[in-house]
């Protein structure tokens, strides 16, 4: 399988490993949106969230303060964003799941996404073509 994430697992494409364990790699990412900017893996390949057993996720989730408290604390940030792009239309570009941590600091410039309010009505129907698909 050609996937560049099991490459860095697997130390066949080098990579800045910030923390490993037996289920885990986090690398820092190469186009970083402030220094530190992280990518929190899983070891054994999945796709995307939806294609991650809950055990992956568990591992994964359970590390992010542990990383995200070693990057704000060795870096000066105040701050994170936690963030993942699941599926292309996304912006998912590596198909194996990652948690990416962004740090943050005051007036850093970045923006998070803009948002717009309801029509009047719109809301209610949202929520229950959602809650019909459960
Ligand atoms: P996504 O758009 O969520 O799939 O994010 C993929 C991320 O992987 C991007 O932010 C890239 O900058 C990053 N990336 C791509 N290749 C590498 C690499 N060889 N080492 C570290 N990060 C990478
Ligand atoms: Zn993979």
């Amino acid at each position: 399988m050609d996937c560049l994430f099991c490459k860095i697992i697997n130390r066949e494409v080098p990579a800045e490993i910030i923390y490993e364990d037996e289920s885990i790699i986090c690398f820092l990412d190469i186009n970083p949106s402030n220094p530190g900017h992280a990518l929190v893996v899983p070891k054994v390949h999945c796709e995307n969230l939806l294609d991650a057993s809950g055990e992956t996720l568990r591992s994964l989730i359970s590390i992010v303060p542990k990383i995200s408290r070693a990057i704000m604390s060795g870096l000066n940030y105040d701050a994170f964003n936690f963030s993942v792009n699941n599926g292309a239309a996304a912006g998912q570009i590596i198909s194996h799941l990652h948690f990416h941590i962004v740090p943050r600091r005051e007036g850093d410039g970045h923006k998070l996404f803009g948002g717009k309010p309801y029509e009047p009505g719109e809301i209610e129907q949202v929520a229950e073509k959602i809650k019909a698909a459960f």
